[in-house]
C-alpha cells in the first residue's frame, strides 16, 4: 500500500512513526537485523524505510532487505534510492524487483559521495539532483509508486540560501513526490519555522520529521559534523558532562527524544515521526513506550494471557 493513503487514512491526531535501516555489511549482521526487525514489526510501524548505501554500494542487500521485509514480515516498505553513480539498468532492476514485490514506496535522494569522495559529481548528466529521480520514476512507473523525498529545516549543506533550497523542495513535489521526511535535527525550532515556510510557499504533503536518538556520543558527532546539523548549547553542555558514560548517554538520547516529540506532538501537532534506528531497537520502544504510543512489554502480555484465559461459565 501506498504510504501516503495509509497517511490519509490514519486518524489525524493519532500519532504514528516509522522506523529506518541501513543495511549491514556483513550476513550474520543481516541474519541479526532480521531477528529484531520481527520484534520490532510488533510495535507496528506505518512503514520501514532502507537506506541506499552511498553510490549504490548497497544496492543488491537493499532491493533484498526491501523484498524480505515486504514479503516475508508483511512490513509497507520503502525503499531509499539515489542517483550516485547511477546506472540506468541498475535502477530499473530495482525499480522492477521492488513493484514485482509489491513495494510500492520509494524514497527518490540524489545520494551521498561515494565513500572516499568529499563532494557529489553526477556520473550521469541525466541526473543531477533528487528531483530528475522523481520525474523518471514518474515518466516510467507513472503513478505505481508513492515517492517520498528528503527535506532539510537547517537548509542542505551544500546550499548557502535556504530560501532557494526550499523551493528547490517545492520543485520535487511539484515534480510529483507525495511526502517529505526530514534531516534530523535538534533544535526543535528551526523545524517548526522551516515547516511554516514550507507551507507559505505551498507545500501541502506530509512531512515526517526526522529523529535520532543518541545512541553513542562520538557516532553522535561525527553524524551531526557531517550533515551539518546545529545541536543546541544545552544538549551541548548536558553531553559533555556525561561522553565518558555509555548508559548516561543513551538515557539522556531517550528522555531528548521523548521531549522533541512531546513539543512537536501537544504543541505543533505533528503526528508523524520517522526514526533514524541506527539498526538498533532499544531506545526506539522506549521511546514509544514512555510516549504512550505502544504499549509495553507487560501491558502486551497482559493483554495475551487474558485472550489466553479460558472462558468461565457461571
Ligand atoms: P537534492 O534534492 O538533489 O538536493 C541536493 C542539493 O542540490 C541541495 O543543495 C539543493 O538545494 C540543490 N538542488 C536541488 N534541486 C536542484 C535543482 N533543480 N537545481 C539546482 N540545485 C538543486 N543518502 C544516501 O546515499 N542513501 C540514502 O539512503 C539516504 N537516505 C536519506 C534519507 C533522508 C531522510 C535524508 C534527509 C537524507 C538521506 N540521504 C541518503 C542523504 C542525501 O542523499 C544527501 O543529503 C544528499 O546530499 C542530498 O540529497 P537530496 O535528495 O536532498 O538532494
Amino acid at each position: 500500500m501506498k504510504i501516503i493513503d495509509k497517511i490519509n487514512a490514519h486518524k489525524s491526531t493519532d500519532p504514528f512513526f516509522s522506523f529506518e535501516f541501513f543495511p549491514p555489511k556483513t550476513d550474520d549482521g543481516l541474519s541479526n537485523l532480521y531477528v529484531r526487525l520481527k520484534r520490532m514489526s510488533v510495535l507496528d510501524p506505518l512503514f520501514v524505510s532502507f537506506t541506499w548505501g552511498a553510490g549504490g554500494s548497497t544496492a543488491e542487500r537493499t532491493t533484498e532487505m526491501c523484498t524480505t521485509a515486504q514479503g516475508l514480515f508483511g512490513l509497507e516498505t520503502c525503499m531509499h534510492l539515489t542517483c550516485t553513480n547511477v546506472v540506468d539498468e541498475i535502477l530499473e532492476e530495482a525499480l522492477n524487483e521492488a513493484k514485482n514485490s509489491g513495494i510500492q514506496n520509494i524514497l527518490a535522494l540524489r545520494g551521498d559521495p561515494p565513500r572516499g569522495q568529499d563532494s557529489w559529481t553526477p556520473s550521469d548528466g541525466n541526473f543531477l539532483h533528487a528531483i530528475d529521480l522523481v520525474k523518471c520514476i514518474r515518466k516510467k512507473y507513472n503513478d505505481w509508486f508513492c515517492i517520498g523525498v528528503a527535506g532539510y529545516p537547517e537548509g542542505h549543506p551544500d546550499s548557502d540560501d535556504k530560501d532557494q533550497d526550499l523551493r528547490y523542495l517545492k520543485e520535487k513535489v511539484d515534480a510529483g513526490a507525495d511526502f517529505i521526511i526530514t534531516q534530523l535535527f535538534y533544535d526543535v525550532d528551526s523545524f517548526v519555522e522551516w515547516e511554516k515556510e514550507c507551507r507559505k510557499i505551498g507545500i501541502t504533503v506530509p512531512i515526517i520529521p526526522g529523529i535520532m536518538p543518541i545512541q553513542g556520543y562520538n557516532s553522535f558527532r561525527r553524524v551531526t559534523n557531517l550533515c551539518k546539523i546545529n545541536i543546541p548549547t544545552d544538549i551541548l553542555n548536558a553531553l559533555e558532562q556525561i561522553k565518558h558514560d555509555d548508559q548516561a548517554i543513551k538515557d539522556y538520547g531517550v528522555s531528548l527524544a521523548i521531549s522533541m516529540i512531546t513539543i512537536l506532538h501537544e504543541k505543533h501537532n505533528v503526528n508523524g515521526f520517522h526514526f533514524c534506528t541506527l539498526n538498533l531497537e532499544k531506545s526506539v520502544r522506549l521511546i514509544l513506550e514512555k510516549m504512550g504510543f505502544v504499549p509495553t512489554e507487560e501491558e502486551r502480555n497482559l493483554k495475551r494471557s487474558i485472550k489466553r484465559r479460558p472462558s468461565v461459565g457461571y
